[in-house]
């Protein structure tokens, strides 16, 4: 990039301007946009095809009308954090992990963002009291082995405040490892800096969730910001979502799969979309999932392979959902094409 940081796209207006909207568009935008933030990084804005009015990375960051409407099987909360938050900005649903969320803002507004109704700049970081206690949540309960900080994406705070928040979680005896969960190295690689990397490096082993939905949003400077971490010795994973029109064929799903694995990034999970609202458009069916996963069966190294998995609508866990091996008659069935 160069020396001038050009702006990230915030509103209907700014999209209207740079033509990712048409003008006829702009007024069902903005009804989107009072319900759920927008933001669209330099880096991504030039992935984007102006030409193709199918493109995958616009699909994903620029807001569609459709948003507008929630079905009936929709919630504001799709997977129950709320039932399972002792206290503000921790999630506790598994007696071993937490998440601790410390930022509700992200670099860039997923428009099938599962916590579309929290994120956003509306949605404030936890303030220093706050987290102090969601610290000493995790320091007073024995049984946790892993701080997950999630968001919002934990990495748009500064080095700074990132390497206060590990050396403090690092510091609790009963903690194995961290984990972060970010689509920053993709969206906004340049906020890898080394700074950031050494914050990242300030304690315990930290594992880095690196959230990316198609091979496309792989250029060379998120590369390079994967392998600044990966090089630091930071183990990489992918975490992708299933969404229809995105990545829903077996080809591009193979390509993004062997595209991280090469890049050091072990595909982690491919989740079946959540219930959030204003998503209908990117759902696939779970039937759709186990057949894709079928296919690359068959034809992707075992390294390359993800877990297909589903959060269950309330909050009752995430499960492996297939796709079975065993026929009806209980033969396994083979993943090569006879
Ligand atoms: C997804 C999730 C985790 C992490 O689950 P893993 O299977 O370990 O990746 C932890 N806590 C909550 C509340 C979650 O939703
Ligand atoms: S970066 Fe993550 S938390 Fe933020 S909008 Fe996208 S999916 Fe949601």
């Amino acid at each position: 990039m160069d020396g001038n940081r050009r702006t990230t796209l915030r509103d209907a207006a700014a999209l209207a301007a740079e033509k990712l909207i048409a003008p006829e568009e702009r007024d069902a935008i903005e009804r989107v946009a009072e319900r759920y933030a927008i933001a669209i990084t330099p880096d991504v804005m030039d992935l984007i095809d102006r030409a193709d009015s199918d493109d995958p990375i616009a699909r994903q960051y620029v807001p569609d009308a459709r948003e507008a409407i929630t079905t009936e099987e929709e919630r504001a909360d799709p997977i129950g954090d709320a039932a399972h938050s002792p206290v503000k900005g921790i999630v506790h649903r598994y007696p071993d992990r937490v998440l601790l969320k410390p930022t509700h803002a992200c670099a860039v507004y997923c428009r099938f963002c599962f916590r579309r109704e929290m994120v956003g700049p509306g949605g404030a970081a936890l303030d220093k009291d706050e987290l102090d206690a969601a610290i000493a949540y995790i320091a007073a309960t024995q049984a946790i082995r892993e701080a997950i900080l999630t968001g919002g994406d934990p990495l748009v705070l500064s080095a700074r405040r990132l390497r206060d928040l590990v050396e403090r979680l690092s510091a609790i005896d009963h903690l194995d490892w961290l984990r972060v969960h970010t689509r920053v190295p993709v969206a906004d690689p340049s906020r890898v800096t080394n700074d950031l990397v050494a914050a990242l490096k300030a304690g315990k082993t930290l594992w880095v969730a690196v959230h990316v939905n198609h091979a496309r949003e792989l250029t060379p400077e998120a590369l390079a910001a994967c392998a600044k971490l990966a090089d630091a010795g930071i183990p990489l994973i992918g975490q992708t979502v299933l969404l229809k029109g995105v990545n829903d064929s077996a080809d591009t799903l193979d390509e993004l799969f062997c595209a991280l694995t090469k890049n050091r990034i072990k595909p982690y999970y491919l989740h079946q979309g959540d219930l959030a609202p204003g998503t209908s458009h990117f759902r696939t069916t779970l039937a759709e999932g186990q057949s894709l996963m079928r296919e690359l069966r068959g034809r992707l190294s075992g390294l390359a392979q993800p877990t297909y998995v589903l959060d269950i609508p309330g909050g009752a866990g995430k499960i492996p959902v297939g796709p079975d091996w065993f026929d009806e008659t209980g033969a396994p069935i083979s993943p090569l094409k006879p």
